[in-house]
């Protein structure tokens, strides 16, 4: 576990890692067709960590004719459910024996604490493929309630060639809540990890085949949006397409399943979500949330809690709280399991973050803590989380996913006030509340357009729960058995008896 690991231990186990930078495809290690690379390197230090294969159209190519030559053998969609439980079983177990090179990995490459890599990533992702391998070989199909003389069933079946484009702040979470249900369903599949941090999708690649996943059936395209992206999201033989990222690039994929064989397209996209403090809360558990749901990964969360929204009466008392708290999450050295901040993920995002600290201050927004860029690493990437109060919810900060360590607090009179508010919002990932009144915390739970309400608490989750978002958050869900949907197609076989 991270925590019985020194800071000089991570550090001496850093130095020694050599990360793969090349595709996988087919069951190997491959360069890109075309030859090019890419640096992926470090927001702690500027660290060039490794020269990672560029894949293009031509690379695409390759890695779809793998999978659907994989897919049609059967290999994979064939197997009784049970065995492909076992493997990804065996997957999940392999993960976990390597997970301090895979925390190390995805906190190198995108700046995470370590101790939330080994404790929340590698974890969720052990516990994605272990569930989800549970629970395939107890899903049962249907039989239709038909006439007498007919017989008419329900089957699902696997969708075929599944592509998955996923963002950075949760490199392997993200992909293992696709890839987990994906291929317990039988499909073969693609991942196209973000540019940003493609190190633990590698790794994981390797391990795949080691624990029995058949060559073909899981590969990764490491490469840009505009390039590799682009290529799979409009490519003929796709099936199906689940996507992590921003609401913009999600509207695109959209466009671009039109433009080509209309496969499916599955969006988990932005949020903006709204944390709602009642007078009647209990204000310290609540303050604690509310801190928590901003500084947690640095802000670098589609359900960051990035508009805590508080009853006047109670405002000033609770808001003293929440500086306090805010204060404690400080940016620290990423390897150091004390640090309960890390770097930013690379520099256009940290730019990204300090302009809109410097568009709240200049909409008139009243600045109490942070919005400084520090640099407790020399070279590294870092801001301060920041508490921005008088806002207002028509003001930018208000409105746009920033995407980092900055909070927006907002004031509200009443009930119907507060819930005008956290639903005006394109957006409808998540929210929260804080209520020791059970009728009210029902009422608005209710009313909340949001796919994850949270009732005194900030951002629970586990995998027996679907994880999804409402209007331009995105559709269809993650996780849970909801999540199978996404990965098959429904036959209706008609007999007449
Ligand atoms: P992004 O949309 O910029 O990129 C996501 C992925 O899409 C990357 O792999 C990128 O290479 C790829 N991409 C970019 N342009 C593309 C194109 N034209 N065609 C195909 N692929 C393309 O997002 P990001 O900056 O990596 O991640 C941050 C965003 O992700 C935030 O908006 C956040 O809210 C969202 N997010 C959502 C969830 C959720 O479950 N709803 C979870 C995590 C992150």
């Amino acid at each position: 576990m991270a925590q019985q690991h020194t800071f000089e231990h991570w550090q001496s186990l850093a130095a020694s890692l050599k990360p793969e930078g090349r595709a996988y495809i087919n069951g190997r290690y491959v360069d890109a067709v075309g030859g090019d690379t890419f640096d992926t390197v470090s927001p702690i230090d500027n660290r060039v960590l490794a020269r990672v294969a560029s894949c293009q159209e031509a690379d695409v190519n390759v890695a779809v004719d793998a999978a659907r030559d994989s897919f049609n053998r059967g290999v994979w969609s064939e197997l009784p459910p049970a065995k492909r439980k076992a493997v990804l079983l065996k997957w999940a177990e392999l993960i976990e024996a390597n997970a301090d090179e895979l925390a190390l990995l995805e906190t190198l490459d995108m700046g995470k604490p370590i101790g939330d890599s080994r404790s929340v990533d590698v974890n969720a992702t052990v516990r994605a493929l272990s569930w989800t391998a549970e629970a395939v070989d107890k899903l049962y199909d249907e039989i239709a309630p038909t006439p007498h003389d007919q017989l008419g069933m329900i089957t699902r079946e696997p969708v075929g060639v599944v592509a998955a484009i996923v963002p950075w702040n949760f490199p392997m979470i993200m992909a293992a809540w696709k890839f987990a249900p994906a291929l317990a369903m039988g499909n073969s599949f693609i991942l196209k990890p973000s540019e940003k941090s493609p190190l633990t999708a590698l790794r994981l690649a390797q391990l795949a085949t080691e624990a029995g996943i058949p060559d073909g059936v899981f590969n990764v395209l490491p490469g840009f949006g505009h390039t590799a992206g682009k290529a799979l999201a409009l490519h003929m033989d796709v099936d199906t397409l689940a996507f992590t990222g921003s609401t913009a690039i999600a509207k695109q994929l959209m466009i671009y399943a039109g433009e080509s064989n209309m496969k499916r397209v599955w969006t988990e996209a932005g949020g903006k979500s709204a944390n709602i403090v009642f007078a009647d809360a209990d204000l310290d558990a609540a303050a604690a949330g509310a801190a928590a749901g901003i500084c947690f990964n640095a802000g670098e969360v589609c359900t960051a809690g990035s508009r805590l929204l508080v009853e006047d009466s109670v405002a000033d008392e609770f808001m003293e709280k929440v500086r306090a708290l805010v204060a404690k999450w400080r940016p620290g050295h990423p390897l150091d399991p004390n640090t309960n901040v890390g770097a930013i993920v690379d520099n256009a995002q940290m730019e990204r973050v300090l302009d809109f600290i410097q568009i709240g201050q200049k909409e008139g927004a009243n600045m109490t803590v942070g919005g400084q860029q520090v640099m407790p690493v020399e070279g590294g990437l870092f801001v301060e989380p920041t508490v921005f109060e008088n806002v207002n919810n028509d003001m930018t900060i208000a409105r746009e996913e920033i995407f980092g360590p900055v909070l927006s607090v907002i004031r509200f009179s009443d009930e119907d006030d507060a819930l005008k508010i956290a639903n005006d919002s394109i957006y409808g990932l998540a929210a929260g509340l804080w209520t020791n009144n059970l009728s009210r915390a029902h009422r608005v739970a209710r009313k909340l357009r949001a796919g994850s309400v949270w009732v005194n608490e900030y951002d629970l989750g586990d995998m027996t729960a679907p994880f999804g978002g409402y209007k331009q958050s995105g559709n269809g869900r993650d996780k849970s058995l909801h999540a199978f949907d996404k990965y098959s197609e429904i036959k209706a076989t008609w007999f007449k008896l």
